[in-house]
């Protein structure tokens, strides 16, 4: 700091100095120290012009070379914006986590300021809403949403509970449900938080369904159970009559029975784990069975006029759960009796197919199924003939099981047919599960 009074007063002395030795009088020497001091004050000001120069432009500009205390303050200043550049740095590289955890999140994120314009945005927003994350920034969200509900919702300022709107990618036949969210922060903005709703939707249809197709089921035969209960607890009715409601209550109650037991066995499919690899089971042994179970069906519901085959096969052994095996496959075999008129002629064997796997067939000389039906079959309670499938004791959910039972041990079920010639049901099992002898 004693360095620039040091250099006014050299400067202000020399410049005396010289005035008197060249100018020979007192005024000289005065004017002389004053032009000295001009200069310094002249010189000073350059340097300051440079420094202020350079701090203008901050790090962007080579810092100047200069003296004296200005070196100093350049010395600072290149310091400390050193150690903000670091800062901003670290602020810009959290900031940039922050922005990709947020990208990262399977629920949209969207900022708006007080006025509804967007001001950030994450990618999963801008697909559930259909607007670009970068181009439609600034904008004003309702020019973009226009649903009259989201409207709504965002004018009321009441943001307890979620609207539901269609997605962008919503077309008929193809939902798509969009929850938003929003939460107030800061100074009147706003945090909207989007949420793809369309499986949850589904599944809630599917189980308000699922319910209504079950309690439609019993309703019909305790209808009937409760009405010929009602009729021998009223009615002075004959021992024959009576024998007659009694059987009459004895297969209504059986056809519940059976829903139950299918509902059961659906209900363990989804629940239990997948079926080992471990147990292996030999396939005439289950083709005997259910061929034999077959048979018995038939004798019920076609005085047994129903050619029966179990083909011959080559000696294979399978890996998976048995009951499950034998369920599906009687279930197939089932169908086949039912469906076939009398007279008609089911072939059911195992074969072994080139990839190493096997599969399990029934053909059937039967109706045939139209081909439009063919991708429902396997739905829950989708019948193509309901009379026929309630009149034989049907579930509507005997191939919801096979296909179940299928896709657990690493296949599926196919189906073809033909209207009138026949149709021809298949599981096909994967090598891993296949050994042939
Ligand atoms: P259901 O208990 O009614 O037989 P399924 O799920 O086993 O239910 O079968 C669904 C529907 O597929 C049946 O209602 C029937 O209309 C049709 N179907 C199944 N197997 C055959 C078959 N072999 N021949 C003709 N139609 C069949």
């Amino acid at each position: 700091m004693i360095r620039r009074p040091l250099e006014l007063f050299a400067c202000t002395l020399t410049g005396g100095l010289l005035a008197m030795v060249y100018g020979d009088s007192r005024w000289a020497g005065v004017a002389g120290s004053l032009a000295g001091a001009s200069l310094w004050v002249t010189l000073d000001n350059v340097r300051a012009a440079r420094v202020l120069n350079w701090l203008r432009h901050g790090h962007a500009v080579r810092p100047p070379r200069v003296s004296a205390v200005w070196a100093e303050v350049v010395e600072r200043s290149r310091k400390g914006f050193k150690a903000l550049n670091r800062k901003a740095r670290k602020s810009e590289a959290r900031l940039q986590e922050f922005l990709a955890a947020i990208q990262a999140s399977p629920n949209g994120v969207l900022l708006l300021d007080k006025n509804a314009t967007i001001e950030w945005c994450n990618f999963t927003a801008a697909q559930h809403l259909g607007f670009d994350s970068k181009r439609d920034l600034r904008q004003q969200i309702r020019n973009l949403i226009r649903d009259p509900a989201f409207i709504a919702y965002l004018g009321s300022g009441d943001y307890a509970k979620p609207v539901e709107i269609d997605g962008r990618d919503a077309y008929p036949g193809h939902p798509q449900r969009i929850s938003i969210h929003i939460h107030v922060y800061g100074k009147g903005r706003r945090l909207m938080l989007t949420r793809d709703i369309t499986a949850v939707e589904q599944a809630e249809a599917m189980r308000r369904d699922f319910v209504a197709n079950v309690s439609h089921e019993i309703r019909t035969p305790l209808t009937v159970v409760s009405g010929f209960i009602e009729t021998l607890q009223h009615l002075d009715v004959g021992p024959d009559d009576r024998q007659r409601y009694l059987a009459l209550m004895a297969q209504q109650a059986q056809r519940m029975q059976t829903l139950v037991s299918d509902l059961l066995t659906l209900s363990r499919l989804e629940g239990s784990p997948i079926p080992g690899s471990g147990e292996w089971v030999r396939s005439q042994e289950l083709l005997d069975q259910v061929v034999g179970e077959a048979r018995a069906l038939s004798d019920v519901v076609a005085q047994g006029r129903h050619d029966i085959l179990a083909e011959p096969s080559p000696v294979l052994e399978i890996a998976g759960a048995r009951s499950e095996l034998v369920s599906a496959m009687s279930n197939l075999l089932s169908n086949a009796v039912r469906y076939t008129p009398p007279g008609g002629e089911i072939r059911a064997g195992w074969r072994a197919l080139d990839d190493g796997g096997a599969e399990f067939y029934v053909s059937d000389t039967g109706p045939g199924i139209e081909a439009e039906h063919l991708p429902r079959l396997t739905e829950r309670f989708y019948r193509v003939d309901r009379s026929r499938s309630r009149e034989t004791g049907g579930t509507g959910l005997g191939l919801a099981i096979v296909k179940h039972v299928a896709q657990r041990h690493g296949g599926q079920m196919a189906v073809d047919s033909v209207v009138g010639a026949g149709s021809t049901f298949r599981i096909t099992l994967p090598p891993s599960r296949v050994l042939v002898d």
